[in-house]
């Protein structure tokens, strides 16, 4: 199947309310125009530089999802044009985008990862860090961030009890969030092997790469 038909397939298997991010990490400019062709414009990358190649390569109109664990002082050269930051795990990261964001005079949207998998190599905060953020005075001061959502994980495994046990824990930690913050609106979680279940578990943002584009060759 062609990336159009693929991306076909699977924007009609979506409800209106889930916004597909077509992770296009490692694949050529080719392939995300013929995505491009096919109407979509949201993309994810998970490495600053290799979005910010593409960026200046592609279209002015696609949004650029970093997907990616983000470093502080990478931020700098993404600060410009992303759209949505999805891996903001620390307070630190946070003040650094703010601080990049204020530079280039915009606001930049970003998630909080929560470490939702069994995996301790997967990043994120626990419910508690999480908490401390929103409840801090640092955060307040913040102007030129907004945090809209969360972003997480499942752990890599077949077994989709333990994959929805993982989503359930996420989306309820968002419906926390979001009852005592309004701009919090986004929850992104799901991938190629597991975005149907997300979606049944509340998920509003999907992020798929190999189901669109095909297998990734490292
Ligand atoms: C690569 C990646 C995806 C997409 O994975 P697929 O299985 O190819 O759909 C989604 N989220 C993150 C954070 C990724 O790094």
């Amino acid at each position: 199947m062609s990336i159009k038909e693929n991306l076909d397939k699977i924007k009609n298997s979506l409800p209106r309310y889930v916004t597909l991010v077509a992770v296009s990490k490692t694949k050529p400019n080719a392939a995300i125009l013929e995505a491009y062709k096919a109407g979509q414009r949201v993309f994810g990358e998970n490495k600053i530089q290799e979005m910010t190649q593409k960026w200046e390569e592609l279209p002015r109109d696609i949004q650029w999802h970093m997907i990616g664990h983000v470093q502080r002082n990478k931020v700098k050269y993404m600060a410009a044009y992303v759209s949505l930051i999805h891996g903001v795990d620390s307070f630190k990261l946070l003040k650094e985008i703010d601080k990049q964001a204020k530079k280039n005079e915009r606001t930049i949207d970003c998630l909080l990862q929560i470490h939702i998998a069994e995996e301790d190599t997967k990043f994120g905060l626990d419910e508690n860090e999480l908490i401390n953020i929103f409840n801090s005075d640092g955060y307040k001061e913040l102007k030129n961030i907004n945090i809209i959502g969360l972003m997480g994980m499942a752990t890599f495994t077949q077994n989709e009890n333990q994959i929805k046990k993982e989503f359930k824990k996420l989306h309820s930690i968002f419906e926390g969030i979001k009852n005592s913050d309004t701009s919090v609106s986004t929850l992104s979680m799901g991938m190629s092997g597991d975005y149907k279940m997300a979606i049944a578990e509340g998920s509003t943002m999907v992020r798929i790469g190999s189901s669109i584009f095909g297998a990734r060759n490292y």
